[in-house]
C-alpha cells in the first residue's frame, strides 16, 4: 500500500495518453489518480430495463435494446454512412455511424447477441439509432458496472475528441481496481457508526457503480455528508480561532446606565427576542474575545433598541461607541430617535455625515479623540482617516449587505484592539446560507415582532386597475394615514427609469392636487441636501404621499404610513420587495402593500409576486430567492466555497447539511485539539484540506 498512490498524475493510468492528460486537466480539472475518483456522476441512466424494437414509441429517451446485428452495408453520397440491420425477436431496426466506419466494420460480429444503447430516430416508418453504445451481451453481464449508469461531467471538446462517458466509465473502471486498497476511511469510527454511514470505500464503489438504486443513494448520502461536514469543521474552526486568538474588550459589567435605561426610561416592554438577542450580546462582549455577531431580525423587530442598550453596556464599560448607518436618511433617523431615547440619560451622542460642516467636524474630531464624546452616529463619513475615536468598544453597523468587509474592518485599525462588532441586517440570510456562509460568524436572530404589529395585507393589481388603487389611497389619506409610491430604479437604464418616475409623478400630482394633498418626491439624482428636506416633510406628516426610488428601502421609520405601492413590481427581487414593505405596518394601524405590474409576468415574476401575497415572513422569502436565484447572486457566496460543492447541494440537501453541522460543530467544542484517538483520522484529512485547499484533493 502506498500512500502517495491516489496523488499519482492521471498521465500514468492505463488507457490515458498524454493527449488524453492535458484534455483531462484542462476540461475537467483532474490532474491526479484521486481527482479522476471524485469526479462524480451528475445523473444516472436507469439500465435496468431491456426494450424490445416493438415497444419503441416516438420520444428523447434514451434505451436499452438486446438483438443481433445480421448485416452491415455502406451507403455513400451525401449523408454517406454505414448502416446496420438490428433485430431482436419480433423486429428489425437500423443502427447507424456517420464516421468511424473503419473500426467498426472491424470489430462488430454478426449474428451475436448485443446490447445497444442510444436514443432512436423514426424514419419513414423505421427506427434507427445512429451511433448506439454497444456491448455484446456477454460482455455487459461481466461488467464491473450496474444498472444504473453514470453520465460523467462533460465538455463539448472533451466528446469531440472522443473521450466520451463510455471512455471515462472505462477509466473509472481502470483506475478503481487498481485504487481501492488505497481508499482509506476518511470519518471517524462514532460518526460512521451513529449515522450507519456506508464506508468510504463501498461509497465510492457504489457512486461509480451502483448495484442497486438503495446502494446508491446510501453512496451519495455519505458522500455529501462528508463534503458538508468538512465545509462545517473549517467554519466552527475559524469561529473558535477567532474566540481564542483575536482578544477584545472584556466589558465586564453592566453598569448605571444601563440599568437607568432599563429601569426608567425603556418606552416599552422588550419582547422576548429583544432580551434573549441582548443576552447573547452581553454575554459575548463580556467574554475575553472580540465579538462578532450578527443580529439578523426582519424590518420593523426592533433592533435599533437592541442596538442602543448594547452600546450603553460598552459606556457603563468606559469606552466610546459607534452606528454606522448605509445612508444619511438613517443616520439621522437613528441620531434623531437615540437622541429621544437618551434624553434623561448624561451622554453625549453627535452625528457625522458628508454634509457636516467643517466647523462642526472639527468639534467632533476634537471630543472624539479626548473622549467627551460617547456615540457616533453617521454614514460612511465614520471610515474617514481623520475619525480617530479615543477609546472605541463596540461598532454597530446597521444593514450590513451595504458595506463591505473591507469597509468594514477598517474600523477596527481605529485603535489598539479592535471594538466588538455588532452588525444588523434586516435582510433575513436564508437560515440554509447563513449556516454555510456566514458559518463562522456568531447570528443573534429577533423572530418576533413587538405586540400589537397587524399583519400587512399585501395584494397584486395590474395596471389596468390604477383607478381603483387611486380611489384606495384617496381613502387611507383621508383617515389620517401616508403612503408611499415607490418605483424601481436599476443602474442600467436609468434615463428610462428616471422618465418612469418622472411621469409617474406627474400623474399623482394630477390625481392628488394642491392644496387638499402635498406630495414629497425623493431620488437619487437629488441633492443629499433636497432628499433630506423631502424625506423629512414626509416623517414630520406634513406631505401624504412619497413618491421615491428605492433609495427608502432602507431602514426609515415613519409608522403613520400605512399604505406602500410598488410600481412595476415585477422588476425588484424578492428582497427588495420585502425590504420595502417593511417600510409600512410599524404602526397601530392596519397596513397595506399593493404590488402594481404589467399583464406581462415571467415566472419567476409569478413565483415572486405569489410569495409575497402570501407571507410576511422574511426568513420564508429569504428561502424562496435562494431557490429562485441560487446561491451564486447573494453576496457573500462567492467566496464562501458553497458554490463549488461536487456533491452536495446546500438548497436540496439542507437536512444533511443540519446533520453534519452539528457533528462539526459538536467535535470543535468538545475537541477543539482533536485529541482524541477517534478524531485523529478526522485531524489527518483536515490538515490535508487546510494544505491543498480543496476538500476533495485529500478525502480518502
Ligand atoms: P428595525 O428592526 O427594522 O430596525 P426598529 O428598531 O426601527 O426596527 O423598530 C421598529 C419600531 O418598533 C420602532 O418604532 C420601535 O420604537 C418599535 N419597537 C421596538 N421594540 C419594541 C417593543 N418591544 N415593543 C413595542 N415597540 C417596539
Ligand atoms: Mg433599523
Amino acid at each position: 500500500m502506498n500512500p502517495n498512490f491516489l496523488q499519482t498524475p492521471i498521465d500514468y493510468l492505463k488507457g490515458v495518453g498524454p493527449n488524453r492528460a492535458d484534455l483531462l486537466r484542462s476540461e475537467l480539472g483532474i490532474h491526479t489518480y484521486q481527482d479522476l475518483l471524485h469526479l462524480f456522476p451528475n445523473r444516472y441512466l436507469d439500465r435496468t430495463r431491456y426494450y424490445t424494437i416493438k415497444e419503441l414509441v416516438r420520444n428523447n429517451a434514451e434505451v436499452q435494446i438486446k438483438g443481433k446485428i445480421t448485416s452491415l452495408k455502406m451507403i455513400e453520397g451525401k449523408g454517406r454512412r454505414l448502416v446496420a440491420t438490428f433485430q431482436d425477436d419480433e423486429a428489425i431496426m437500423e443502427l447507424v455511424w456517420f464516421r468511424g466506419h473503419k473500426w467498426i466494420k472491424e470489430s462488430i460480429k454478426l449474428n451475436t447477441v448485443y446490447v445497444v444503447f442510444g436514443k432512436t430516430n423514426y424514419y419513414n416508418g423505421k427506427f434507427s439509432m445512429p451511433h448506439p453504445e454497444m456491448e455484446l451481451l456477454s460482455e455487459h453481464e461481466s461488467k464491473l458496472r450496474s444498472t444504473m449508469q453514470p453520465v460523467y461531467p462533460s465538455t463539448e471538446k472533451l466528446s469531440n475528441k472522443g473521450i466520451t462517458n463510455k471512455v471515462v466509465n472505462q477509466l473509472m473502471q481502470t483506475l478503481f481496481v487498481e485504487a481501492k486498497n488505497d481508499l482509506f476511511e476518511s470519518l471517524s469510527k462514532p460518526i460512521i457508526e451513529e449515522l450507519k454511514l456506508m464506508p468510504k470505500r463501498e461509497a465510492i464503489f457504489n457512486i461509480h457503480f451502483p448495484q442497486s438504486q438503495g446502494d446508491l443513494a446510501r453512496a451519495q448520502y455519505r458522500l455529501k455528508f462528508e463534503e458538508l461536514f468538512y465545509i462545517q469543521l473549517q467554519l466552527a474552526r475559524k469561529n473558535q480561532h477567532h474566540k481564542s486568538k483575536i482578544k477584545g474588550y472584556p466589558f465586564t459589567k453592566v453598569g448605571p446606565l444601563f440599568n437607568e435605561f432599563y429601569n426608567n426610561h425603556l418606552p416599552f416592554e422588550l419582547t422576548g427576542a429583544q432580551k434573549r438577542v441582548l443576552k447573547e450580546i452581553r454575554y459575548d462582549m463580556g467574554a475575553n474575545a472580540q465579538m462578532n455577531r450578527l443580529l439578523q431580525g426582519d424590518v420593523g423587530s426592533g433592533k435599533t433598541i437592541v442596538a442602543l442598550m448594547s452600546m450603553l453596556i460598552a459606556l457603563d464599560n468606559g469606552f466610546q461607541a459607534c452606528l454606522m448607518a448605509p445612508t444619511a436618511i438613517l443616520a439621522v433617523q437613528h441620531y434623531q430617535g437615540l437622541i429621544e431615547l437618551c434624553n434623561k440619560l448624561n451622554i453625549s451622542i453627535s452625528l457625522l455625515q458628508g454634509s457636516t460642516k467643517a466647523s462642526d467636524r472639527k468639534i467632533i474630531h476634537e471630543q472624539l479623540e479626548n473622549g467627551e464624546l460617547d456615540i457616533l452616529i453617521g454614514t460612511h463619513a465614520l471610515l474617514e482617516d481623520k475619525v480617530k475615536f479615543k477609546n472605541l468598544g463596540l461598532a454597530v453597523i446597521d444593514e450590513q449587505h451595504r458595506f463591505g468587509v473591507k469597509q468594514r474592518s477598517k474600523l477596527w485599525h481605529k485603535n489598539e484592539f479592535p471594538p466588538h462588532v455588532l452588525v444588523m441586517t434586516a435582510t433575513p440570510i436564508p437560515r440554509t446560507l447563513a449556516m454555510t456562509v456566514y458559518g463562522d460568524l456568531d447570528v443573534s436572530v429577533i423572530d418576533e415582532l413587538p405586540p400589537g404589529r397587524k399583519a400587512i395585507k399585501t395584494v397584486h393589481r395590474y395596471d389596468a386597475n390604477r383607478l381603483k388603487v387611486f380611489g384606495f389611497i384617496r381613502d387611507e389619506i383621508k383617515l389620517g394615514r401616508q403612503v408611499y409610491i415607490v418605483y424601481p430604479l436599476i443602474q442600467e437604464s436609468e434615463a428610462m427609469d428616471y422618465k418612469d418616475l418622472m411621469d409617474g409623478y406627474e400623474s399623482i400630482s394630477r390625481e392628488f392636487p394642491l392644496p387638499d394633498y402635498q406630495i414629497s418626491i425623493v431620488h437619487g439624482k437629488m441633492k443629499p441636501a433636497d432628499k433630506d428636506y423631502e424625506m423629512q416633510r414626509f416623517v414630520n406628516g406634513e406631505t401624504q404621499i412619497m413618491v421615491a426610488t428605492t433609495v427608502i428601502e432602507v431602514g426609515v421609520n415613519v409608522p403613520n404610513a400605512s399604505v406602500m405601492i410598488i410600481e412595476s413590481a415585477e422588476r425588484f427581487g424578492l428582497s427588495q420587495l420585502h425590504q420595502l414593505r417593511g417600510r409600512v405596518g410599524r404602526g397601530a394601524e392596519q397596513s397595506y402593500c399593493i404590488l402594481m405590474t404589467s399583464f406581462k409576468l415571467s415566472s419567476d415574476s409569478k413565483v415572486r409576486l405569489e410569495t409575497m401575497t402570501r407571507t410576511n415572513d422574511g426568513f420564508e422569502i429569504a428561502e424562496v430567492d435562494l431557490k429562485l436565484r441560487g446561491p451564486g447572486d447573494i453576496m457573500g457566496t462567492q467566496q464562501s466555497g458553497v458554490l463549488n460543492l461536487k456533491i452536495a447541494d446546500i438548497i436540496r440537501d439542507n437536512d444533511i447539511l443540519k446533520i453534519a453541522r452539528s457533528y462539526a460543530w459538536g467535535i470543535i467544542k468538545e475537541d477543539p485539539t482533536f485529541a482524541k484517538a477517534e478524531n485523529k483520522i478526522i485531524h489527518f484529512v483536515y490538515a490535508q484540506m487546510m494544505k491543498f485547499k480543496n476538500i476533495w484533493s485529500f478525502i480518502s
